[in-house]
């Protein structure tokens, strides 16, 4: 727990947030102690609540000059406790909620920090663009929240992360000063590329304040179907032909076992069993294209071809947007419907797309050996390598119990990740949850690299102490 914010500290920040800039209110700070996993309950006496960049550069550079400890937040949909404060001044980017301008003839939307991932998706559809990036939490995910942790989601495999769809930043570093990067450029070979080091700090090197998005064009053709597998291998083998034949038309490869979609028909409300019989793997797959029908055209010639090759048990191509939707769902619930079943041991890790097939096959036997009625859901972008491996406490069994046996169970997981090349954390980041495990897998090379960075821009450790090296 962090020391106690000096009174001194709070009434300057009382004084140039103005009275709608802070709350002391325990029922309207409640909700942003707690995480949607319920996993991290934190505390803090005071909640910062700046409407601009100027506020932000005010509110650090006070903390800063006293040494005072601040955690930010976004939408507090971060799944590894980074913003939840145990103490800390919170600074919610809540009221930057302003999408500053859109240019479609630079592609380019530059929205402030709390501006929500779905309405930046709005804001692009307006003028007829999009912006690449979904996640299942976009509703509220922010978009100082997607920089700071480099989220990823389901369209990696063709646009990259966030780190490949930002052009410039806005930022308050951690001595209250404003750095203004909000540059449209695609190419700027003029040294660090500050914004870059921004992007996935978990809000340790700077406030973001807002940013320049990149913008791509609306596809008129789209195709999305839930296909039947019998192995990953299968799953493999079906990215890599995807790939090949379809001349970059890939938007999504979605790989879920069979138990989780076990678990979306038993808790998710409406869900229907996407193919006549259960299938051990399923893949999502999601082409799209510039030219209309092309999609389509792609994905039967696609089907068809992995049928004929034995690599397909069956699929379902959707007839019509809602039954697209549908078949989405089933993906995106793989997390929520896990929720009534009891406690679980989450891993969200990458290995080389090579890799998958291996990691699945030697981690499920680490566990039957480790956890032997543990119930394994695993699902993930196999097109990225990243998977969630998720350790289900065995039907009937205690929460507690299984619990108390997580680290030990990830601990092995980690192992095998890294001894396949892997990182542990694909795309949530360490937060406050995974820092130590993540040191663990890294050099003393690099983390004396990282360590130096940040004690040059933040010598006073004062932005999200517990997070990251
Ligand atoms: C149902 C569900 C599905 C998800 N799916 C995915 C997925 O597919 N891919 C993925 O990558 N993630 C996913 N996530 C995780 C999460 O949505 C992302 O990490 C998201 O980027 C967090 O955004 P946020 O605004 O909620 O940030 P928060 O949760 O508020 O914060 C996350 C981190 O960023 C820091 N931060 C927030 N705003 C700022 C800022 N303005 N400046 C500096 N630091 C800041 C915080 O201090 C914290 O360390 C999912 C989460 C849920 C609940």
């Amino acid at each position: 727990m962090t020391a106690p914010v000096p009174a001194d500290v709070i009434s300057r920040l009382k004084a140039v947030l103005g009275p709608d800039g802070w709350s002391e209110d325990p029922d309207r700070i409640a909700p942003k102690l707690v995480e949607w996993r319920d996993r991290w309950v934190g505390t803090t006496p005071f909640l910062a609540l700046p409407k601009s960049t100027a506020d932000v550069a005010a509110v650090v550079g006070i903390c800063f000059e006293a040494g005072q400890p601040i955690t930010t937040q976004g939408g507090n949909t971060g799944l590894v406790g980074g913003q939840i404060p145990q103490g800390e001044v919170l600074l919610s980017t809540e009221r930057l909620r302003t999408i500053r301008e859109v240019e479609p003839y630079d592609d380019v939307l530059v929205a402030e920090a709390g501006v929500t991932l779905s309405q930046v998706h709005a804001a692009a559809a307006d003028v007829r663009r999009r912006f690449p990036l979904g996640l299942a939490s976009e509703g509220s995910a922010t978009v100082g929240g997607v920089v700071s942790t480099n989220a990823g989601g389901t369209q990696v495999l063709r646009y990259g992360m966030t780190r490949n769809l930002v052009l410039g930043l806005e930022a308050v570093l951690p001595n209250g000063e404003v750095w203004n990067g909000l540059k449209r450029l695609r190419k700027d070979n003029t040294g660090y590329d500050l914004k870059q080091l921004l992007i996935g700090a978990e809000g340790t090197l700077g406030v973001v304040t807002a940013a320049a998005l990149k913008l791509f064009p609306v596809m008129a053709s789209r195709a999305v179907a839930m296909i039947g597998v019998a192995t990953p291998e299968a799953a493999l083998e079906l990215l890599t032909r995807a790939k090949d034949e379809t001349g970059g038309a890939v938007e999504a490869f979605e790989l879920m076992g069979r138990l989780g979609v076990e678990f979306a028909l038993r808790n998710i409300p409406g869900t229907r069993d996407p193919l006549a019989a259960p299938h051990s793997w399923y893949v999502l797959a999601e082409f799209a294209s510039g030219e209309p029908g092309s999609a389509e055209g792609a994905m039967a010639r696609f089907l068809e071809a992995g049928l004929e090759a034995g690599l397909i048990g069956d699929a379902v191509v959707a007839q019509s947007d809602s039954q697209a939707r549908a078949l989405w769902e089933i993906r995106e619930n793989q997390s929520p419907a896990q929720k009534p079943e009891g406690a679980t041991w989450k891993h969200d890790v990458a290995v080389p797309v090579s890799q998958v097939p291996a990691f699945l096959a030697e981690t499920n036997q680490a566990m039957e050996a480790f956890a032997p009625r543990a119930r394994i859901a695993a699902f993930g972008h196999v097109g990225d390598g990243n998977i969630h491996y998720d350790v289900l406490r065995p039907n009937g069994g205690s929460d507690a119990e299984h619990v108390a046996r997580r680290d030990a169970g990830s601990r092995i997981v980690h192992d095998i990740v890294a001894r396949l090349g892997g990182s542990i954390s694909a795309e949530h980041g360490l937060g406050s949850m995974k820092t130590a495990e993540g040191a663990r897998y890294k050099s003393d090379v690099e983390l004396a690299a990282q360590r130096a960075i940040r004690l040059a821009l933040d010598p006073k450790r004062i932005l999200n102490p517990r997070v990251l090296f």
